[in-house]
Order: C-alpha cells, then sequence, then structure tokens
C-alpha cells in the first residue's frame, strides 16, 4: 500500500493511476468511472474510489462525502449516457456469494435494457 492508500498488485488501483489502460469517462480527485471490459448491458460503467478499499464492507463514516460523490458521479453518468430517462442500476458486490471478482471497492452502474429482480 502506497502513502496515496493504492495497492500496486490492484488493477483498479493501477487503471485509476492511468498503469493500465481503460475506457475512462470521467475522473476526479477521489473518483474513476471507465467502462467494464466485459459488459452485462448497453451501459456498464465500474465507478471506483481512487482510494484503495476492498468493498462496501470497508466504509466508515470518514467515507462519507466519498460515498455521497460515487452516487453524484452514477446519476451524472446516467444521464451523460441517456439512460436517466429508462432508468439504471448501482450495485455494488461484497465476497463470493456476491461475485466479487476484483478487491476494490466498485459500484456497477447498469443500463440499457430491462433488467430482472431478484438478479441471479
Ligand atoms: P465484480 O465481479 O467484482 O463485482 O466486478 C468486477 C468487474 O470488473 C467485472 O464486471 C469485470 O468485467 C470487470 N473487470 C475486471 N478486470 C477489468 C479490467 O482490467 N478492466 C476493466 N475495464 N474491467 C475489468
Ligand atoms: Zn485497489
Amino acid at each position: 500500500m502506497t502513502e496515496l492508500g493504492q495497492a500496486s498488485d490492484c488493477i483498479f488501483c493501477r487503471i485509476a493511476a492511468k498503469q493500465v489502460p481503460a475506457d475512462i469517462v470521467s475522473s476526479s480527485d477521489a473518483v474513476v468511472a471507465f467502462r467494464d471490459a466485459n459488459p452485462q448491458a448497453p451501459t456498464h460503467l465500474l465507478i471506483i474510489p481512487k482510494e484503495h478499499l476492498e468493498s462496501a464492507a470497508q466504509l466508515q463514516e470518514v467515507q462519507g462525502d466519498l460515498l455521497a460523490e460515487i452516487f453524484q458521479t452514477a446519476a451524472h453518468l446516467a444521464k451523460a449516457e441517456g439512460i436517466d430517462g429508462s432508468g439504471w442500476r448501482l450495485v455494488t458486490n461484497v465476497g463470493p456469494d456476491a461475485g466479487q471478482s476484483v478487491s476494490h471497492l466498485h459500484f456497477h452502474l447498469l443500463g440499457g435494457r430491462p433488467m430482472r429482480w431478484p438478479p441471479g
């Protein structure tokens, strides 16, 4: 872990640091969003904090502003993607049963097609 709270062996830290290419759609001091490499819907973006947090289970009260920015980014990107009217889903998976495959907190922003509930 570096002073900036990034893990050198973490793919999403490396994307946030621009050491690994990704289709980045928005970036701020604290939050980056990029297109998922294996999209599950016409819009499938990943919104991540630049800081390495393993999952939503690690979030603390001090990260309240960060969470607010992530949700605001989601709403802004949904509009930019033209799915604000049709609707969208913001999902974060925690642990094996939920199917978390990357241990860096990320929110999937999905939209552009009807989605079922509950998810599989
Ligand atoms: P999880 O299964 O942990 O909830 O979601 C991880 C997501 O990250 C998956 O949807 C997967 O397609 C995406 N992903 C994994 N590695 C990369 C990568 O190197 N680049 C991009 N753009 N997406 C990735
Ligand atoms: Zn990381």
